[in-house]
């Protein structure tokens, strides 16, 4: 037990803290404390300021909340933004992504692209993500480094791949991968199947018993288009989830992306396997790949998160305005306005997040015991008055541009909008670099 007498770290004095969990509340002039990087103090204002404090730090007109998490996307694809864009999910993979993968995908492509991915996450707000990509193992060199917090999965597909000849390889370094960094306090590993039409059943026996065996998660991309449900009902005489489910990968350690396409009896599977969804609203809008319907998945008690996708389907990795675009469209889609109400979208985008990816013990609500992963939203400017109700501001008002402050596990990586520990110009420089040599030979 840590010594409750012992001096807090820093002492953080929002006007308003949105704790998530219980779910609905506002604490108003409360104070947030942090000692070895947990949160060890919440209390009112007057209560807390008579605790020791090393360091304390009045945050006025900001909202502190739970850092927000994206749970899905392929950091190094920022490199590929706006390269392909208008296009059906098929054409857009086929005709252009893919073979632009194995055009420029190498390990400084990675390095360059999740540095570049990380810096606009952490500036957005985000201090957890999950990545899905080629050459985790360098992809995590840059999370070590930036100090923001991961999943990061090994990627499993049919065909040879950048960094893997095929599905053994990949899967042999991805369990390298994760016996080195099965210690790390701020990654973990999963398996990435990409999508149910790129991996074979022999293939996702092998991920079902792997992830059982190390306890590890397995996300994947399902049901993301109408055509893929036809396809497999064709191939394999059932719908994607149904296959999935016959082959034992769903349960709790399941993490279904996109899901637009769902029938009763889809719900029914993810209910009794507790599985979770994850919901990427702006992808699916922009390949018109149909709309997820979270407002009945959340009736039917199935954890729903949120993820921004690739850059290269989004355009950005903005999780704030993702969150927005999910919490309009759910209305939309459900008929109903009382749909994915403000504080709901928050929970989307922070603590149901963290249980997707199995860290709802460490993080995505602030409760004392758990990791100090916390952002700072300043409802000061124009735009956002004036504020009655701080939630709904920051949903349906704010932007991105409110982010100030965020810490993970209690270390500040950004300070006043600045990022603490990575070069900003730098990565400019060498996003533009790249976008340069691959714009001049892009003939597709
Ligand atoms: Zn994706």
């Amino acid at each position: 037990m840590p010594d409750q007498r012992a001096p807090l770290d820093l002492l953080l004095l929002p006007t308003w803290l949105v704790p998530v969990e219980p779910a609905g509340v506002v604490l108003r002039e409360y104070g947030l404390g942090i000692r070895d990087g947990r949160i060890a103090l919440i209390a009112p204002r007057a209560e807390a300021l008579k605790h020791p404090a090393r360091e304390v730090r009045e945050l006025p007109d900001q909202l502190l909340s739970p850092g927000l998490i994206n749970a899905h996307g392929h950091a190094a694809m920022t490199l590929f933004r706006g390269l392909a864009d208008d296009l059906p999910l098929m054409s857009w993979l086929q005709d252009h992504i893919w073979p632009a993968e194995a055009k420029w995908v190498d390990e400084e492509f990675v390095r360059d692209g999740t540095e570049l991915a990380i810096a606009e996450q952490l500036k957005g707000g985000i201090s957890c993500f999950s990545d899905m990509y080629f050459f985790p193992e360098v992809a995590s060199e840059l999370v070590h480094k930036s100090g923001i917090r991961a999943q990061m999965t090994i990627p499993v597909l049919d065909f040879p791949t950048p960094g893997a000849r095929d599905a053994d390889e990949a899967l042999r370094k991805g369990l390298k991968l994760f016996d080195e960094l099965k210690l790390h306090p701020r990654i973990k590993i999963a398996f990435g199947p990409h999508a149910p039409y790129s991996v074979s059943d022999d293939k996702l026996e092998n991920v079902r018993m792997l992830a059982e065996e190390l306890d590890a998660g397995i996300h994947m991309h399902v049901h993301e288009t109408a055509f893929e449900v036809q396809q497999s009902l064709e191939l394999h005489g059932m719908r994607p989830l149904q296959r999935l489910a016959s082959l034992g990968l769903l349960g709790p350690r399941f993490q279904a992306v996109h899901m637009t396409q769902i029938s009763d009896e889809d719900i029914a599977l993810l209910v009794e396997s507790n599985s979770s969804v994850i919901h990427c609203p702006e992808s699916n809008l922009k390949l018109a790949s149909g709309f997820c319907p979270v407002e009945k998945l959340w009736q039917a008690g199935v954890n729903v998160a949120i993820g921004t996708d690739g850059a290269a389907s989004n355009n950005d990795l903005d999780l704030l305005g993702e969150t927005r675009t999910a919490a309009l469209l759910a209305k939309a889609v459900a008929g109903s306005a009382t749909a994915l109400n403000a504080h709901s979208a928050l929970r989307m985008a922070t603590l149901n997040g963290a249980r997707a990816l199995g860290l709802d013990e460490q993080t995505g609500s602030l409760e004392l015991g758990k990791q100090a992963d916390l952002v700072a939203f300043d409802l000061a400017g124009l735009a956002q008055q004036p504020v009655y109700d701080p939630v709904s501001q920051l949903i349906y008002a704010g932007g991105r541009s409110c982010v100030r402050h965020l810490w993970v596990g209690g270390k500040q990586l950004l300070d006043q909008g600045r990022l603490t520990r990575l070069d900003e110009e730098r990565i400019i420089a060498n996003a533009r670099a790249w976008g340069a040599r691959i714009a001049d030979q892009h003939s597709i």
